[in-house]
């Protein structure tokens, strides 16, 4: 079979596509500042807008594309995507960038860009494992828009509007219905909550995509989770960055770098989305001191190949995003075409540890279903243990023997009057 995603990828020459180099798809710079040059490709469709409008992230999002006939112009569509769309219809919504439908290649439906974004027929197959909310966020849910699922952690979801909706997401029983943001009696609702929970130190702030909400509304969130004195850290979950690069403005980064330690957990999927636009995003955020992490979830026919991983995390250690987490893909309904083996996903790790930079390699976690959390899972490089010694395995291969250390322990006695303490058992 053709491999399904290719991560050398360039664009097609296509008849549908313009080459736009002197089009800028950045905010313009200031005076004095160096100006990038855009490479990404504009469907013909739009090739009367301004470099102003397609830089701008609010006319990205109102040209979304939402509808079938929309999408046929830019891509040939396949019988599968043509009934994936019309069954999207009361599931999760279709909706794509212009920016991130500049991406995909018009042509092949196993573009990796396209089978993210272009809902598909498979999501109409059930299997008896999927859930509507696999990781039981309702259940531990004590407020609105609130989970919290560890003793020293939340989850905050503040909108339920995304860029482009994923067809493999996790929250697809929230997220696109409305388009709406958290209101603000619940959100004092979370944080009535939060100073009655004292133990609580990290606030997640996700959706949704955090990044779409207006600066001031973002800022009134972050400053009034910052002024409780137990909230130490604060992260922003987002595939902004990635599906709307143009929403990373100067006028964000300066209010975001007002409420450090912020950190910031971007979801990555394959090399190809690491783009001109992504890169300038990504450095404006670094160099603002934001920490980048990225998440990636394993995908079936999208980045289950070692050597399109490995691209992936080396690609964004360059752009100083640290890899974070690879997911196995939680239990969706209507996902089920998208789920590998978790013996895929180990394999995708074997290839990692040691044959790459380990700031580059990421831990691969089951988020178990019902709400048990995130158990890492990784190769197994302890051939046997005992008798002093454990016997290991490297990456190559190699056995290699590590003696134990003898672990002595003492207890207290007395005798003639005097306190002692002598080896209890020797540990090995
Ligand atoms: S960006 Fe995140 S929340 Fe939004 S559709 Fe994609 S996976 Fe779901």
């Amino acid at each position: 079979m053709e491999p399904a995603s290719d991560s050398n990828w360039s664009p097609p020459p296509n008849k549908g596509m313009r080459r736009v180099s002197q089009l800028f798809l950045f905010p313009l710079p200031m005076e004095g500042e160096r100006r990038e040059e855009a490479k990404e490709e504009i469907p013909q469709i739009w090739k009367g807008i301004s470099e102003r409008e397609w830089n701008d992230w609010r006319w990205q999002l109102r040209h979304r594309i939402t509808s079938f006939e929309q999408l046929r112009e830019i891509i040939e569509l396949t019988p599968e995507e043509i009934e994936g769309i019309k069954h999207s219809k009361g599931r999760l919504a279709l909706a794509v960038t212009p920016y991130f439908a500049s991406l995909m290649d018009p042509v092949n439906a196993n573009c990796p860009i396209r089978r993210q974004a272009v809902p598909r027929i498979e999501e109409v197959h059930l299997s008896k494992s999927e859930m509507v909310d696999p990781l039981g966020e309702d259940k531990h849910s004590p407020v609105p828009g609130l989970v919290h699922r560890y003793p020293d952690r939340v989850l905050l979801l503040v909108t339920d509007q995304c860029a482009v909706y994923c067809r493999y997401c996790t929250r697809r029983r929230l997220v696109g219905s409305n388009e709406r943001s958290i209101t603000e009696g619940n959100f004092e609702e979370v944080l009535k909550y939060l100073k009655s929970h004292r133990k609580v130190r990290d606030v997640l702030i996700s959706g949704g995509d955090p990044l779409l909400l207006e600066n001031e509304r973002l800022e009134e969130i972050l400053s009034r989770l910052r002024a409780l004195p137990h909230i130490e850290i604060l992260r922003i979950g987002t595939r902004v960055p990635v599906t709307l690069p143009q929403r990373i403005t100067g006028g964000l980064v300066r209010m975001l770098k007002k409420y450090h330690p912020l950190m910031i957990s971007i979801h990555f999927t394959h090399p190809k989305e690491i783009t001109e636009s992504v890169r300038r995003a990504c450095n404006e955020l670094a160099d603002a001191g934001l920490p980048l992490g990225s998440q990636t979830v394993l995908l079936k026919g999208i980045n289950d190949k070692p050597h399109i991983m490995k691209k992936l995390v080396q690609e964004l250690l360059k752009i100083r995003v640290r890899p974070y987490y690879i997911y196995q893909c939680d239990l969706v309904m209507g996902t089920g075409h998208f789920r590998t083996s978790i013996a895929a996903g180990i394999q995708i790790m074997e290839k990692l540890r040691g044959h790459t930079t380990g700031y580059a390699v990421p831990t691969y976690v089951v988020d178990t279903p019902g709400g048990g959390g995130k158990i890492p899972l990784q190769p197994d490089y302890v051939v046997s243990k005992g008798n002093g010694k454990i016997v290991l395995r490297n990456y190559e291969g190699k056995i290699f023997e590590y003696p134990e250390p003898n672990i002595i322990e003492f207890k207290k006695t007395r005798s003639n009057g005097e306190e002692k303490a002598v080896p209890k058992k020797v540990m090995a």
